[in-house]
């Protein structure tokens, strides 16, 4: 069996699916070969030679799609990656199949097998393999740091003979995995920090990191299906977009998380909220990929509106390249040894309710998205 790691090739994308301790790793585990394209790790500080100590064999540029039984990938394949794999190989990586279809099909018609990261369900057991929280936990943290990297002054207050300096107040808006992260880091950092969410759960995590659990009026529990966040009421919205406007007003940092799972991210900051700000604030905005919480965010881009720095970067996990590397790894490898019992043989078990949650392809067959079980 010949595992294998390409070089990731989208735009901008820092990560490696498999670190070099993870090779030694899968090495000792009895996996015969493993293969890495030169160069995969080296914007996420894995050098080639790391690789090869930990007994990987280097191949040239696309070597890898042809050679490997199972390529470990962070990004999805693109075509042309999918068009050199081998009949009957398995790719594992995120794939987001709803809104890939095409590719999906490129798949199934190469006779390949999939597996999304980004589909294995969010339950006890399979949080070992949970690269969405991984990724979401550096996005978080990530966040406060580009939110203070753009911010002209300390996060934490402090006393000094050149005059007192007040801590800086920054905003949560989301508390689930990303926006719990932020939380911790904002007030690692000294910060005073409020939190919000729509689901009630949400409000003795944000205490319990030190943050103080802001509120409105309207009881309507934000809890769905299984208990993700489901859609609020416009009086709900109209609710929280007020408590946010007094907010604005007040806070220095906003970072906005809000998501509600297969729907466009909530609009809660709008433009004049915007222009109520102080001058020299910062928004970070990690719905900007579904199309951003804030009203002004560009996704993808740093803008500035009415002296507020506005932050729609959408790789955030890929600007902390070794970190990201590192978790992905662990979650994916966990979640590759599962499937590979004692007998060192890799076999797939649709009735291991991870396997058949992550899977979307089986040998050029498409199959339908399992239902999602409830978090915890
Ligand atoms: P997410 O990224 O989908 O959404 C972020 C947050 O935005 C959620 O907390 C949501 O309630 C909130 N939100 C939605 N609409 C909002 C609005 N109008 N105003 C304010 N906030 C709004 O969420 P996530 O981080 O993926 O977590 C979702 C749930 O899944 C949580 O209950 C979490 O604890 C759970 N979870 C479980 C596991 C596991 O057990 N393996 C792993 C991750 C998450």
């Amino acid at each position: 069996l010949t595992v294998g790691v390409p070089r990731e090739t989208f735009a901008n994308e820092r990560r490696v699916a498999l670190t070099p301790q993870n090779v030694a790793l899968l090495r000792k585990k009895g996996v015969a070969k493993i293969i890495v394209e030169r160069g995969a790790g080296a914007q996420a500080d894995f050098p080639d030679d790391a690789y090869e100590k930990a007994g990987a064999t280097l191949v040239d540029a696309g070597g890898v799609w042809s050679a490997a039984d199972i390529v470990l990938k962070v990004r999805g394949p693109n075509v042309a990656e999918i068009d050199r794999l081998k009949p009957g190989a398995t790719v594992i990586s995120f794939l987001q199949p709803a809104q890939n279809r095409d590719l999906v099909e490129r798949l199934a018609a190469r006779k390949v097998t999939a597996f999304a990261m980004d589909m294995i369900p969010r339950i006890s057991r399979a949080q070992v393999f949970d690269a969405l929280s991984s990724m979401a936990n550096i996005a978080g943290y990530k966040a406060v740091l580009e939110a203070s990297n753009n911010f002209g002054r300390f996060l934490t207050g402090q006393v000094t003979a050149a005059g007192k300096i007040p801590p800086c107040k920054v905003l949560v808006i989301g508390a689930g995995v990303a926006g719990l992260s932020a939380i911790a880091t904002a007030r690692r950092m000294g910060a005073i920090v409020r939190g919000f969410d729509t689901r009630a759960a949400a409000r003795e995590q944000v205490q319990s990191l030190g943050a103080e659990f802001i509120e409105v009026e309207i009881q309507e529990d934000g809890s769905g299906t299984g208990g993700y966040a489901k859609e609020m009421s416009p009086e709900f919205i109209a609710a929280e977009m007020k408590l946010f406007t007094e907010q604005a007003r007040d806070v220095d940092i906003i970072i906005t998380t809000a998501l509600i799972p297969g729907r466009p991210a909530p609009k809660l900051i709008t433009k004049s909220m915007v222009e109520i700000m102080k001058p020299g604030s910062v928004i970070v905005d990690l719905a900007a990929e579904a199309g951003g919480n804030c009203e002004k965010t560009e996704p993808g881009k740093l803008v500035t509106y009415n002296d507020v720095k506005i932050i729609g970067y959408t790789d955030l996990p890929s600007r902390l390249p070794t970190q990201s590397s590192t978790l992905y790894s662990n979650n994916i490898v966990k979640f590759l040894l599962s499937m590979a019992p004692k007998e060192k043989s890799y076999g797939i078990d649709l009735s291991d309710e991870v396997v058949r949650g992550a899977i979307v392809v089986l040998n050029g067959d498409v199959l339908p998205a399992a239902p999602r079980p409830a978090p915890p």
